[in-house]
């Protein structure tokens, strides 16, 4: 009987943790191709981060990257989507 109790917990345990895991990933997720689609989409490499999808992981880290985007008009659209 305690071994089923102990069984039930663990898995117990372990749906939280996957499910706070699944939600953080998607939302990382979900920013970084929102990020990205605000990019000018050129992929030149004149950021310094090969593509504007390494500029949107860039971004995502330090917002102050999206300075580094010469060809992106609008910086404050993204900063506006992150909080600023
Ligand atoms: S400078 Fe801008 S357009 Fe060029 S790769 Fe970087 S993010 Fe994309």
């Amino acid at each position: 009987m305690i071994g089923v109790v102990l069984f039930t917990f663990i898995a117990f345990i372990f749906s939280i943790l996957i499910v706070f895991l699944n939600g953080y990933l998607f939302n990382k997720d979900e920013k970084l191709s929102k990020i990205e689609e605000m990019l000018p989409g050129y992929n030149c490499g004149s950021c310094g981060f090969g593509s504007c999808k390494g500029m949107a992981e860039a971004i995502l880290n330090d917002k102050e990257a999206v300075k580094k985007c010469r060809p992106l008009k609008d910086k404050e659209k993204i900063l506006k989507y992150l909080g600023e």
